[in-house]
């Protein structure tokens, strides 16, 4: 990388360096490999000389505690406090008592075994006591496990076996369904601090489709009720072309999204509404132990109901990045790109570039990004509270927040993209222009708008889970329009990439998420956007 000196002279600087530990996926070094960085090599280097350090589990206190202002770690110390399954139930509870069950009931009811046996015993007995009720599906997963295994689907409590903690969480036997098939939704989110709170979101993501038709009178076929790849991709029906669905298992969320506004789906508002999750359910681990210089990248499964709902199932620490097929190496080595983007080492690494000994002895040029890529844009997070507060208001160069409203603050250097709600009648139009819709779906779309009242209806969901789309239809490209819909006055303008900045979403929720961080006020401001978001949306139904 070039840098001009103050006295004007061109300086070539020396590469970043990253760490892996065993086990971390090879798709992060490709990337890191890509943009120029150079792998740590502890016999040739000085220990502090790295910038990034990757690794699969929780990193030693140690670490945290001799970080370097040029270092960053992919993990929080106690991330793990929502991604376990049963620490997640636990926090979202608390919460709903807290806070109000309407605001959480984003969260499948869920018990965690054997505590709660008593208590699943008791639900479990109303619900079949109650007359002309259909009795419930339920999902035992044990906490310590991921990828689908251990799962047991069950409606009378006689089948339910478990030898260790297990929770049992209601099943969402209602799921929305494209072409039959039942899919989720992996969401890639990056927390840059929590503290003061920095909430990113990816616009991009994955669909993941199970590759059996859903059938409640099968519960023990996995590959009709999970849709995890790891499952799926064993299937006798993986490589197959389903009707729908193509091959494969995946989908990308634009292709997703793109589908739903063929059938007049409100995917904004669907959007909406899974932004508010995530940032409920951080919220519900706040606070974690103050540490600087990490940063967190989860995985939240969420799974959309047929009345498009959105349900939260679990968050994931380190969710999957390999690559098991063409769509995964789209989404996720953009994905790690971005991060990179959004890490801004460009900033930060000036210190190693002039503190570490001799920093300016490899005099190397290294293609910093590659030329397809943008200029990376500022971001802010990555501090903690103590250093946020003082870098506010010391430097000039540290970015900070900036809302559409214009108040605050010293993040304008973020602002390079500026969502702005476009009426619904120019998107589909747009949408309609780009993949040249066929007559057969217009005419559906048609039909399913004059159907739908006010929000998004069961009647489409229904028309979807029938649906065979035609293969000419492209994908929307997420990154060209409005990712929020709203309220001028409420929403961010950052973007990094495909990360849109989601929390701090207003000046009272910054201030309340900084120092003491103050949940009771930001739940007050999330009710407030809420209530905002669902009047806008009557106002256009
Ligand atoms: P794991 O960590 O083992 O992947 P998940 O909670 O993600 O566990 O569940 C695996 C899959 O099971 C999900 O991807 C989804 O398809 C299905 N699933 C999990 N919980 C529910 C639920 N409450 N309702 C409906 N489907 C569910």
């Amino acid at each position: 990388m070039e840098m001009m000196t103050d006295d004007g002279a061109r300086e070539t600087l020396k590469p970043l360096v990253f760490r892996l530990h065993e086990n971390t996926p090879a798709i992060v070094r490709e990337v890191l490999l890509e943009r120029g960085w150079t792998e740590f090599d502890q016999k040739e280097q000085d220990d502090a000389d790295w910038n990034l350090y990757w690794r699969n589990s929780p990193f030693p206190m140690t670490d945290h505690h001799s970080i370097k202002p040029w270092q960053r770690l992919n993990h929080y110390p106690e991330a793990v406090r929502i991604t376990r399954k049963d620490y997640l139930a636990r926090h979202l509870k608390r919460m709903k008592g807290a806070y109000g069950s309407a605001l959480y009931e984003f969260s499948p009811v869920a018990f965690i075994m054997p505590n709660d046996y008593i208590k699943f015993i008791t639900e479990y007995s109303k619900e079949r006591q109650s007359v002309g009720r259909r009795s419930s599906y339920w999902i035992c997963k044990p906490v310590h496990l991921s990828r689908g295994r251990g799962i047991l689907i069950f409606q009378d409590i006689k089948d339910l076996v478990y030898h260790h903690a297990v929770i049992v969480q209601k099943y969402i036997s209602n799921p929305l369904l494209i072409s039959g098939y039942k899919l989720d939704l992996r969401l890639y989110v990056c927390v840059t601090s929590f503290c003061p709170l920095t909430i990113y979101i990816y616009e991009e993501g994955l669909v993941r489709f199970a590759t059996e038709k859903f059938d409640l009178s099968s519960l023990d076929n996995i590959y009709a009720h999970l849709t995890n790849t790891s499952i799926n991709k064993y299937g006798a029906s993986y490589r197959t072309y389903k009707e729908g669905v193509g091959c494969g298992c995946k989908w990308t969320f634009s292709k997703f999204r793109s589908y739903l506004r063929i059938f007049g789906v409100d995917d904004v508002l669907l959007w909406q509404k899974i932004n508010n999750i995530v940032i409920l359910t951080l919220l519900a681990v706040i606070p974690l132990p103050e540490a600087s210089n990490c940063f967190e990248l989860f995985g939240f499964d969420i799974l959309v109901d047929d009345e498009f709902k959105p349900w939260l199932l679990e968050v994931n620490y380190n969710p999957a990045l390999c690559l098991d097929c063409s769509i995964d190496d789209a989404v996720k080595r953009k994905l790690l790109h971005d991060i990179i983007e959004l890490l801004n080492y460009k900033q930060i690494d000036t210190h190693r570039q002039n503190e570490m000994p001799g920093s300016k002895a490899v005099r190397r040029q290294m293609p910093w990004r590659r030329t397809s890529q943008s200029a990376p844009e500022k971001a802010p997070g990555l501090l903690s509270c103590r250093k946020v507060s003082t870098l506010i208001s010391a430097s000039p160069t540290q970015p900070t927040l900036q809302f559409a409203s214009g108040s605050i603050h010293k993040v304008s250097t973020l602002t390079k993209k500026t969502p702005r709600a476009h009426p619904r009648e120019t998107l589909t139009s747009q949408l309609r222009e780009k993949m040249n819709m066929p007559k057969a779906s217009s005419q559906a779309k048609t039909e399913a708008r004059n159907k739908l009242t006010a929000v998004n209806s069961p009647f489409i969901s229904a028309q979807l889970s029938r649906w065979s789309p035609s293969p000419e239809v492209c994908n929307y490209k997420l990154s060209k329009r409005p990712y929020f819909l709203s309220d001028k006055d409420q929403m961010p303008v950052c973007q990094v990439g495909g990360f849109v900045l989601i929390f701090p979403f207003n000046e009272a929720a910054l201030q309340a998420s900084k120092d003491n961080i103050d949940v009771k006020s930001i739940i007050k401001e999330i009710n407030k956007l809420m209530c905002k978001q669902n009047s806008t949306r009557e106002r256009k139904a």
